[in-house]
C-alpha cells in the first residue's frame, strides 16, 4: 500500500519524466494493474487509455507474459552479450526478421529507445567510414519529429517543440525539411515532399542518413503523414543512395493499422528502430535492426560496430519479447486495429464541433483532439480521474492509444473523459 507518507517523498526526492523537484503536484500512486486497468492507492480503478506510453498492448499481467517472464526467471535473469548468447535472444532475433519489412538481415539489442535510435546513427556513419567516403556526418530529417532524449536522438527532433533551445550549443546541427503538410486521409500533393528533395539534394555530400518516424509523428505533435510522402522520401533515399532510418519505436507492431507503419506506403528501410510494444511494456528493450548492405559496409570497412551496452539482449526482457512478438503475429491485427479505429472515429469526430477544439484525428488505434489553447493537464487528469480513464494530455493535444484488448465500453469511457475534458477547455 502507497502511503501518504511515500507519496510525498516520491514527490520531493524522485524525478519524474519531464519533470521539476520536487514536483508541483503529487503523483498518482498505482497499486497494481490486470488487463486495461490500474488500480490506484486511493481505491479507485481507471482504464488505461495510454497503455503506458503505447507500450502494454496486450493489457497487465496477461498470462502469457507473465508466464514467459517467470519461466526465464527459472533459468538465468542476465548473462553478459559479450562472447555469450543464449534462446530467447536468438528466437526473438528469428521473429523480428520475420515480422520486420523485407530486407532487413541483422538486429542489436539495445535498452531503450533513445539508445535504439543512438545506435542506428551510429550504424549509418559507420557505414560511410567503412566506405571509406568522408564528411558524412550529418543527418536530414522532418520538423515535428521526436526520437528519443539521449544526445545524438534529441539532436534530430523538432529543433522548436523539442529541447533544442535548452541544449542549443550542444547539439550538433543537422538538417530540419518542414513538417509534412498533407494528412493520411487527404488528396496527395507532390509539392508537399519538394523541400525535402530540395535539401536533400544541395547537402547530399555532407549526409549520412535520413531518419523520420514514417505515418506517425507521435510525441512531437501526434501528426499522420500521408503514405506518399514516405514514398517520395524513399525515392529521394534511393536516387542520392543515402540510407534511411525508420523509427518505428511507437508505431512498430500494429499500432497504426499495418504491423508496421512503412507498410502502408509499401516502402522498406535500411535501418530500422522498434522498441515500446516489443515487451509488450513488461522490460525495457528495443532493437535496431539493418540490411546486410549496411552490415558489410560497416563489418568490412572498419570492423566492429561500437556499441555494446551492459544489459544488451537481456534475457528476461528477450524472452518477454518473444512472447509478446509471437502474440501480435498470431493476433487478427486488421480487425482488431479497424474495430478500434472505427470506434474511436465515430466517437471523437462530434469533438469537432466544439469551440475550442482545433482537429480530430484519428489513424488505426491512435485518437487525437488537438485543441486550440494548451490544455491545464492537472485540471484534464481529474476529469479523467473522474470518469475513471488515465490520461496524459501534453501540450493542446489530448490523445489516446488504448491497450489491443480493451474492449466496446472501455474504449467509450476513454473517449467520453475525452469529450468532457475537450468541452470544459472551451467553457
Ligand atoms: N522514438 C519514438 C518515436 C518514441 O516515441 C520514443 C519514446 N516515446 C523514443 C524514440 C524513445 O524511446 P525511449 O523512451 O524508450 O528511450
Amino acid at each position: 500500500m502507497i502511503t501518504p507518507a511515500m507519496l510525498a517523498f516520491d514527490r520531493d526526492h524522485l524525478w519524474h519524466p519531464y519533470a521539476e523537484t520536487p514536483l508541483a503536484r503529487e503523483s498518482v500512486g498505482v497499486e497494481d494493474a490486470e488487463g486495461v486497468r490500474l488500480r490506484l492507492s486511493n481505491g479507485t480503478v481507471v482504464v488505461d487509455a495510454m497503455s503506458s506510453w503505447w507500450c502494454a498492448i496486450h493489457g497487465y499481467r496477461h498470462p502469457v507474459l507473465d508466464t514467459a517472464m517467470h519461466e526465464q526467471i527459472g533459468r538465468m535473469s542476465h548473462v553478459m552479450f559479450g562472447g555469450l548468447t543464449h534462446a530467447p535472444a536468438i528466437e526473438l532475433g528469428k521473429l523480428l526478421l520475420d515480422c520486420a519489412p523485407e530486407g532487413l538481415e541483422k538486429v542489436f539489442y539495445a535498452d531503450s529507445g533513445s539508445v535504439a535510435v543512438e545506435v542506428a546513427m551510429k550504424m549509418a556513419l559507420q557505414y560511410w567510414r567503412g566506405l571509406g567516403i568522408g564528411g558524412r556526418n550529418r543527418f536530414l530529417t522532418i520538423r515535428g519529429g521526436y526520437h528519443g532524449d539521449t544526445f545524438g536522438a534529441m539532436s534530430v527532433c523538432d529543433p522548436v517543440g523539442g529541447m533544442h533551445t535548452l541544449f542549443s550549443g550542444v547539439l550538433p546541427e543537422h538538417l530540419f525539411a518542414p513538417a509534412p503538410r498533407i494528412s493520411f486521409h487527404e488528396s496527395w500533393d507532390a509539392a508537399d515532399a519538394a523541400e525535402f528533395a530540395v535539401l536533400a539534394d544541395q547537402h547530399a555530400p555532407e549526409l549520412a542518413a535520413v531518419i523520420l518516424e514514417p505515418i506517425v509523428q507521435g510525441a512531437g505533435g501526434m501528426r499522420f503523414h500521408h503514405p506518399q510522402y514516405l514514398r517520395a522520401v524513399r525515392a529521394v533515399c534511393d536516387q542520392l543512395e543515402l540510407p534511411l532510418i525508420l523509427d518505428e519505436i511507437a508505431t512498430g507492431f500494429g499500432r497504426s493499422g499495418t504491423l508496421f507503419a512503412c507498410e502502408h506506403a509499401g516502402i522498406v528501410p535500411d535501418i530500422l528502430c522498434v522498441g515500446k510494444v516489443l515487451t509488450g511494456g513488461y522490460m525495457t528493450l528495443a532493437a535496431t535492426l539493418a540490411t546486410d548492405r549496411i552490415a558489410h559496409a560497416i563489418s568490412r570497412g572498419t570492423g566492429p560496430l561500437m556499441h555494446g551496452p551492459t544489459f544488451m539482449a537481456n534475457p528476461l526482457a528477450c524472452a518477454v519479447g518473444r512472447a509478446s512478438v509471437q502474440m501480435v503475429m498470431d493476433m487478427d491485427l486488421t480487425g482488431i486495429i479497424g474495430r478500434i479505429e472505427s470506434a474511436l472515429t465515430e466517437q471523437l469526430t462530434p469533438c469537432r464541433a466544439l469551440p475550442g477544439v482545433a482537429d480530430v484525428r484519428v489513424l488505426g488505434a491512435i485518437g487525437v483532439v488537438e485543441m486550440r489553447e494548451p490544455i491545464d493537464v492537472p485540471v484534464a487528469q481529474d476529469i479523467a480521474l473522474a470518469n475513471g480513464v488515465w490520461l496524459r494530455p501534453f501540450g493542446k493535444l489530448l490523445y489516446t492509444m488504448p491497450p489491443y484488448i480493451i474492449n466496446d465500453d472501455d474504449l467509450r469511457k476513454i473517449t467520453t473523459a475525452m469529450r468532457a475534458i475537450a468541452q470544459l477547455d472551451t467553457q
